[in-house]
């Protein structure tokens, strides 16, 4: 069983070690447009950080395959990312986009929805399969990676 639920009525002062395997068919990955290739490995520490909040601080490695953005070719990404998530139950704080409410007498903090928020970020910044790649010809659709096309004589349209 993974240990990224903490019950907060165990948390002492010291950080407490969160450490788990997500699945890649895991509910938490669901309609992420992405496909895992293998277990997402989670590890970081929960500690209180004073007036019922609780910073987590983790380590999210996951290997995921997309498409280049500009010439669709699939992309093998690892991502090995340190991720901060304050959890916190204060109303004023629930607009921060970087804080995870917690319901008031929440008894338990889960941190994947800061392990699915880091994949998401991720997979919008999808990198390129190198950062030169031509991409594919807006007129052929032919790979410009491997060559020019045909259509290169006739003139670029832009
Ligand atoms: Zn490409
Ligand atoms: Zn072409």
């Amino acid at each position: 069983m993974a240990m990224l639920r903490l019950h907060i009525n165990q948390l002492r002062d010291d950080p407490t070690s969160t450490q788990g395997t997500l699945q890649p068919e895991d509910p938490a990955f669901e309609g992420l447009g992405l496909r895992l290739l293998g277990p997402v490995q989670v590890d970081g520490v929960l500690q209180r950080a004073g007036d019922g909040d609780f910073l987590w601080r983790g380590h999210v490695r996951a290997r995921f395959e997309g498409e280049c953005r500009r010439c669709v070719t699939d992309v093998t990404l690892d991502l090995d990312d340190d991720v901060d998530a304050l959890f916190s139950a204060d109303p004023d704080l629930v607009e921060d986009p970087s804080v995870y409410p917690l319901e008031a007498g929440a008894d338990v903090i889960d941190v994947t929805p800061a392990v699915r928020e880091e994949l998401v970020l991720r997979v919008s910044a999808f990198p390129l399969c190198r950062p030169d790649c031509k991409g594919l010809c807006a007129k052929c659709g032919a790979d410009l990676n491997a060559g020019p096309c045909s259509c290169v004589a006739v003139g670029s349209t832009n």
